[in-house]
């Protein structure tokens, strides 16, 4: 079994945006993401960054 497993992986961050005002981890579809139909939960801002390991 291989350690690393890309499908695994993008499951795990792919889907998962940080608020940018209060950095708190929304799980959501990207696509609406990206068409801003997701709001925080918290600050109801529709800013989010990709949580993403360096
Ligand atoms: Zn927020």
């Amino acid at each position: 079994m291989a350690t690393k497993i890309p499908e695994a992986q993008n499951r795990l961050f792919k889907n998962v945006f940080i608020c940018s005002k209060c950095s708190s981890k929304m799980k959501a579809d990207p696509q609406k993401i990206l068409k801003g139909k997701i709001k925080c939960r918290k600050c109801q801002k529709s800013q989010f960054r990709v949580s993403k390991k360096k």
